[in-house]
């Protein structure tokens, strides 16, 4: 079977489309950064405008890649939430609309299952795995035990890991999105000038915070402006390497728990630490998550970085995963701004939320 995903749920158009032998037929994708840019954050309103703008022709564009027209699809799965309400909508519109015409199933899929499944499109990786799920909204530490099958063992208190780039670059004047801002600025900086708070380390549980990662870059800034007049090229490198060092350090610390979690209730044949979403495609957190995994004997996966960034592949494939197991959406299944993970049976139109 081929599946047509489509993604719609922050600042990406995407559609794509993927085979179950696990071969992406088309991949377009239509990032609005520079539209939201100027804002230094996603404006809600122009996201889902420019959703309205650009979907279509991503769809003809992905079904012209893979040589296909709509009937030869034997799904569309659509971001059905967490996200963007406007944006959500869209793209859940639009796939109901197209499953109708064409007499194909619909998938309503959990954008976060999408980043969660999304390393098993590019490997074969046997649940239950371990996977440190590190997002623009999200940060949270889950066992994927099977498709729609997530227990979680702790989530971010405050911000989450994508944001807390996101933010400390907006406000070292970096620009955004923040992560890849604050990861080039970072090779040519020392990470330990400045020391920055790492909340929670080394607390029991697997919960994160980063909220009081801000406040102490904007006091090291403030108090570089008053001792030198001013915040340096050199100042900004060593300030975005200490922050990605202490958001690093969070991970891996909390990470180290979830581990011993992971092994000791599950004893897994197989296990496997997994890293997902948009942060994911930090390269120096993925050298501290290989040598972690390492250290406890544990294989480690990190999706292509096209992967770990919203894209319309990992919802065509976490459809994939669904239709496999004979799962699909009724047409009058709701958009949902919010839609926690791990949940069995998610509950229709505004409960839950
Ligand atoms: P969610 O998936 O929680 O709904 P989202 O879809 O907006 O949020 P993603 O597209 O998965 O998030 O990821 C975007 C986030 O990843 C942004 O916060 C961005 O700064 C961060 N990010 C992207 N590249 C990097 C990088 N190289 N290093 C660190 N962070 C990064
Ligand atoms: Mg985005
Ligand atoms: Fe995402």
């Amino acid at each position: 079977p081929v599946i047509l995903g489509i993604e719609t749920s922050c600042d990406e158009t995407a559609a794509a489309i993927v085979s179950a032998d696990k071969r992406v037929l088309a991949h377009a994708l239509w990032s609005q950064v520079d539209a939201h840019a100027v804002y230094g954050g996603v404006v809600p309103e122009i996201a889902a405008r420019a959703h309205v703008d650009h979907l279509d022709h991503l769809i003809r564009q992905a079904l012209s890649q893979a040589d296909m027209q709509l009937c030869d699809v034997d799904a569309i799965a659509a971001t059905a939430g967490p996200g963007l309400i406007g944006g959500v909508m869209v793209g859940v519109v639009t796939a109901k609309a197209m499953a109708l015409g064409a007499g194909k199933p619909f998938i309503a899929v959990n954008h976060l299952e999408g980043h969660a499944l999304s390393p098993r499109l590019t490997a074969d990786i046997a649940f239950p795995y371990l996977l440190l799920l590190v997002s623009g909204g999200h940060c949270q530490l889950l066992v994927v035990k099977g498709v729609g099958r997530y227990h979680r063992l702790g989530s971010t208190i405050d911000d989450a890991a994508g944001e807390a780039f996101d933010k400390t670059a907006k406000l070292l004047g970096l620009g955004y999105p923040g992560g890849p801002a604050i990861e080039l600025a970072a090779r040519s900086g020392d990470p330990k000038r400045f020391s920055l708070p790492r909340p929670l380390t080394n607390k029991p549980g697997c919960n994160f915070s980063f909220s009081g990662l801000k406040t102490a870059v904007r006091r090291a800034a403030e108090a570089l402006e008053s001792e030198q007049g001013g915040v340096h090229d050199r100042d900004l490198c060593d300030l975005a390497a200490s922050t990605q060092a202490a958001i690093g350090d969070c991970l891996i610390n909390r990470t180290k728990h979830a581990i011993a979690h992971y092994l000791g209730d599950y004893a897994p044949e197989a296990p496997a630490l997994v890293v997902a979403g948009g942060v994911a495609a930090n390269e120096t957190l993925r050298q501290r998550l290989t040598s972690l995994a390492q250290d406890h004997g544990l294989a480690f996966y990190a999706p292509p970085l096209w992967l770990c960034t919203d894209n319309g592949a990992m919802i065509a494939w976490a459809g994939m995963e669904r239709f496999q197991i004979g799962q699909s959406d009724p047409l009058d299944s709701p958009a949902r701004p919010r839609w926690p993970l791990d949940e069995t049976a998610p509950p229709l139109y505004g409960h839950g939320q």
